[in-house]
């Protein structure tokens, strides 16, 4: 698969299209769904806040670090996968979770350190994945991807080992999820990534700059800049990030903090 066999556009209605830049301004009601057309049918993307989104692969919804209302994942279809990437109020929300997976069929993916946090019946059914490991859920490879921090001062943020990333392959089609993390070799060498989620925001995760520089490195075709904003002077411009790309590295904003 290259990118040029893939398109991403609004999902309005509109009439697929082959030109890649056919993606709209801005969504109108804040709700639609953003669609990339794979070789083996639609992915579609709902940012909801922050770090946390829905994404609609061909096979089951996946609801991302869903945190607070309930409802804002479940307004095109109800998540049969909740991942969560680690323990962070902005990422881990027991309350989301126990709403979201009252279908007992609902799958569970997360870290051991999650996994501690959960009660006993969630706890129970979980998929559990500490960094390196893999597992296949609903028709998605899914990848734990090391997340952590490697600035001095900054590594008890997220401590080498603990907190996941994930690379789903959706029948060939690879979406790199960074969770919380700084510009570690092991994001660098990602390979062949179609979309990838990248966090930024200080003092906690990266700078623009330095997520612009990974990107570059494991060059996917698309990326949504998400995670963003921080306090005090910790917001990172997430249009800096995409104007520092390299040709053939296209950015999608998402509106995360639209509501
Ligand atoms: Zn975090
Ligand atoms: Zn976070």
């Amino acid at each position: 698969m290259t990118p040029s066999r893939r398109t991403f556009l609004a999902s309005t209605g509109a009439a697929v299209t082959l030109m890649p830049f056919a993606f709209g301004p801005a969504r109108a009601d804040g709700h639609a769904m953003d669609t990339i057309e794979t070789e083996n049918g639609q992915v579609r993307i709902q940012p909801v806040d922050h770090a946390s989104f829905v994404m609609d692969t061909t096979g089951v919804v996946v609801a991302v670090d869903p945190v607070g209302d309930p409802a804002r994942y479940k307004e095109n279809d109800t998540p049969g996968m909740v991942l969560i990437t680690h323990e962070h109020g902005d990422h881990f929300d027991i309350d989301t979770i126990t709403e979201l997976t009252k279908w007992p069929e609902t799958k569970l993916v997360v870290n051991p350190a999650v996994h501690a946090k959960l009660p006993a019946d969630l706890a129970d059914r979980a998929v559990v994945l500490a960094n390196g490991d893999t597992t296949f859920q609903g028709g998605i490879d899914i990848t734990a991807i090391p997340a952590y921090n490697i600035t001095e001062d900054r590594l008890n943020f997220h401590p080498q080992g603990r907190d996941n990333g994930y690379v789903l392959d959706i029948n060939g089609f690879r979406v790199y999820i960074s969770g919380d993390t700084e510009d570690i070799p092991e994001m660098r060498s990602l390979e062949n990534i179609d979309l990838a989620f990248v966090c930024m925001n200080l003092p906690f995760t990266m700078s623009a700059e330095a997520a612009a520089s990974a990107v570059a490195d494991f060059a996917p075709a698309f990326v949504y800049p998400y995670h963003y904003r921080g306090r005090d002077n910790g917001t990172q411009d997430p249009m800096e990030f995409a104007n520092m790309l390299p040709d053939g590295i296209e950015a999608k904003m998402g509106g995360w903090y639209d509501t």
